[in-house]
């Protein structure tokens, strides 16, 4: 496996990134998972936007497209496969022990990994723990992520795929690396990105595509909603067929289906 750290192709055993690099050491960096399906990168451009978005929100040096272009490119030609997942990092860079940035420059490593197609359906829970819809990171993709491990361990203790989040006002939120979309009479809804959810690409997509109504939600929504489903670049759109205790006979139901298949239909196109 060829990976790209800062501005060249390695091996994998031998790509090296300093310890001292403020992504490893306080966090403080941003990155994106891009589809790739047969070598071409799915939605690269909203990706990089939202990348450049998330760097300039943590106030990391604006980083070079045209080099982070390159580098999928190059790391997609040299490690060809049907399906992959590509993984921009993109860090604060190498800093002396302390909480200053060092002015080495920034880090950028690209890699790719094989991933398979997600089952179309799915269990979820809902955790305890909270999103922030007023902080400093909210909506940023930075490399913090350990919240979202935790309620991902806790989502596969319980025999689910995804943990979703309530915010600060107990409004429905988002998964810890997804969207959620809820049908109600008949009716498709998406919380809106004031509710503290990341701009999920697929999310954007989707409400593009199907016309969801981006509505403000109780948590407890998910009690009394007829379908949800998830979206996220690597499970595209997918049923939940339950919902902590919950159980949705039937999923995918009609609106989801619906989703699933204008998804996959506009998706081939682009
Ligand atoms: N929400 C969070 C917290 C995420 O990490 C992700 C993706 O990783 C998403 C939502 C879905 O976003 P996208 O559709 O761009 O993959």
């Amino acid at each position: 496996m060829k990976l790209w750290v800062n501005g060249g192709l390695h091996d994998a055993e031998g790509a090296l990134v300093s310890v001292l690099d403020h992504g490893l050491t306080v966090g403080d960096g941003v990155f994106e998972t891009i589809k790739a399906v047969e070598g071409r990168p799915f939605a690269l451009e909203p990706h990089l936007d939202r990348l450049t978005r998330s760097a300039r929100g943590l106030g990391l040096p604006e980083p070079d497209l045209d080099e982070i272009r390159r580098a999928c490119a190059a790391v997609l030609e040299a490690n060809p496969m049907p399906l992959g997942r590509l993984r921009i990092t993109y860090t604060g860079g190498v800093s002396p022990l302390g909480s200053d940035r060092g002015d080495a420059g920034p880090t950028v490593v690209v890699a790719l990994g094989p991933t398979k197609r997600r089952p179309d359906t799915t269990a979820v829970i809902t955790v305890p723990w909270v999103r922030n819809e007023r902080s400093a990171l909210t909506g940023l993709k930075t490399t913090s992520y350990a919240e979202n491990v935790v309620a991902l361990a806790r989502a596969g203790e319980q025999g689910a795929s995804e943990a979703l989040f309530g915010n600060t006002v107990g409004r429905l939120c988002e998964g810890t690396g997804s969207n959620v979309f809820v049908v109600l009479d008949g009716q498709l809804h998406t919380p809106p990105l004031a509710s503290g959810c990341l701009a999920g690409i697929t999310r954007a997509l989707t409400v593009e595509w199907t016309g969801a109504h981006e509505t403000d939600l109780p948590l407890d929504v998910l009690e009394r909603a007829d379908e949800v489903f998830l979206t996220s670049t690597l499970r595209d759109v997918q049923a939940v067929h339950r919902v902590d205790g919950r159980e949705l006979p039937g999923a995918p139901g009609p609106v989801t289906a619906k989703a699933m298949r204008i998804f996959a239909e506009r998706a081939a196109q682009m």
